[in-house]
């Protein structure tokens, strides 16, 4: 058997970096006042048949929707947005919490989309949502966060496109103008835009047909539609990134293939070293009619998303992976099948106060031990044999060092926690050796550091 097309396994080493990249931007997210929610990955297929926009290919072409063994509609997530604003409004969150609501996400979503370079059918998205509040520096916020969460993985190439969409007056307007001019080259252009000049003529600025970019070119600017609100918004909204040293460019052709975005859009794209793109690696803007549409109170929302497969292959191009080594800190090596079940006792109470320990469980030789402890990259060996246990003591090697030293059994547990603990250096981690100088050095145990 075959994974189903256009999905992919994670292994262990990809499986702990995608999980180091989630929990670093939750980690973000958390320190700028998000909460984490967790909607579940089927809704009703309504929710996004009538709330992403009839005319966006998500929900024309894309979704995985099904009928359940009840008869209810219902369908994979394709984005997390409508799912997010459902659980608010079923549970009325906005009744006696401060607004904005900010909370964070991470979790697959479906596309029934061709599979190609970074575009997957089940891929991993992390984003967060602000619902309830419409300010220019709450846009500012959002979007440094997320400006920020990418400068902490190391990306420095890093292309923020913005855009407004404007109010409602400045899209009718902008609609007419743009049906107006697309109708003179529609009969050239491709089905979609043939399909969107009716349902959404803004859609075709998305368009990523070659033979019509000659038409979309030339088309209308939103800038020249703008009502003196929105501009005034986005001027501001430009001067809070320009405050912040965020750097961004305008991109008037960035519509966003969601139907209920309005004011601010923006994207994160980059070309890495190799001279690869995967397109954007994350995306957002300001929504002010969803949460009314579903249901709720009329207050706007403004929120992203990452792709984290886009962004954990750029990482993986730029050599910035792996973000987390799969080494443990301790390797308990029993000498005797009759002495493993001590051995897992010492493990485990290591593995209790936070060590990552692994133990052979295998009867095999000493040396064949120290070879997969060093495969685990294991700072330190621990060796019971019969007479260890006899006399309750364990062996403790150093790997690195290749020192060795009997610890009695009592006080093995004190001894790595003051290895670990009593060191306040930032860059000493369960056992490496830091490294500071020793004038700089705050650790209080250099001698067993350094
Ligand atoms: P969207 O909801 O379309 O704005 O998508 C948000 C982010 O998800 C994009 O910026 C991409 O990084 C990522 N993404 C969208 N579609 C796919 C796909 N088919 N495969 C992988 N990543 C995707």
């Amino acid at each position: 058997m075959q994974n189903v097309k256009g999905t992919h396994d994670l292994l262990p080493l990809e499986s702990a970096n995608y999980d180091a990249i989630t929990e670093l931007f939750s980690n973000i997210a958390t320190v700028f006042g998000y909460h984490s929610v967790n909607p579940p990955v089927i809704e009703h297929a309504e929710l996004f048949s009538r709330n992403v926009g009839e005319s966006s290919d998500i929900v024309r072409k894309e979704m995985y929707n099904f009928f359940d063994k009840g008869g209810r509609e219902l369908a994979l997530r394709p984005e997390f947005t409508a799912g997010i604003i459902r659980l608010i409004v079923q549970n009325k969150l906005y009744v006696n919490n401060e607004l904005p609501l900010k909370y964070y996400y991470v979790g697959p979503v479906f596309r029934y989309d061709r599979p190609q370079l970074g575009r997957y059918r089940q891929f991993m998205q992390f984003g967060v949502e602000s619902v309830g509040l419409s300010s220019p520096v709450n846009d500012a916020e959002i979007i440094a966060m997320s400006y920020s969460m990418l400068k902490t993985l190391g990306l420095n190439n890093i292309a923020l496109k913005i855009n407004t969409l404007g109010d409602d007056e400045s899209r009718n307007n902008y609609r007419e103008a743009l049906k107006s001019y697309f109708t003179k080259y529609i009969d050239n252009m491709c089905e979609d835009c043939k399909q969107r000049l009716i349902s959404n003529p803004l859609r075709i600025l998305d368009c990523k047909v070659k033979e019509d970019q000659q038409y979309i070119s030339n088309a209308p600017k939103i800038s020249a539609y703008l009502s003196a609100n929105a501009k005034a918004r986005f001027e501001m909204l430009l001067n809070n990134l320009k405050t912040l040293n965020i750097p961004y460019e305008i991109d008037e052709g960035l519509v966003r293939g969601l139907d209920y975005y309005s004011d601010t859009v923006f994207e994160f794209h980059y070309t890495n070293s190799k001279g690869v793109n995967y397109g954007a690696i994350g995306g957002g803007g300001h929504y002010d009619k969803l949460v009314k549409q579903i249901g709720g109170p009329d207050m706007p929302g403004f929120g992203f998303s990452f792709g984290v497969e886009r962004i954990y292959n750029t990482l993986n191009d730029e050599g910035l992976l792996p973000i987390k080594q799969e080494a443990i800190d301790i390797y308990v090596m029993p000498i005797g099948i009759e002495n493993q079940i001590y051995g897992l006792k010492i493990a485990n109470q290591l593995r209790m106060n936070g060590f990552l320990v692994d133990m052979c469980l295998e009867q095999c030789k000493i040396g064949n031990m120290f070879k997969r402890a060093e495969k685990k990259g294991a700072k330190f060996a621990l060796i019971i044999g019969e007479n260890e246990i006899k006399n309750n003591i364990v062996i403790i090697k150093n790997i690195a060092s290749q020192e060795q030293q009997e610890i009695k059994q009592e006080d093995l547990l004190s001894y790595f926690i003051n290895l670990t603990h009593s060191c306040h250096c930032h860059e000493y981690e369960g056992g490496d050796n830091c490294n500071h100088d020793n004038k700089d050095c705050c650790c209080h145990n250099k001698d067993v550091h350094q």
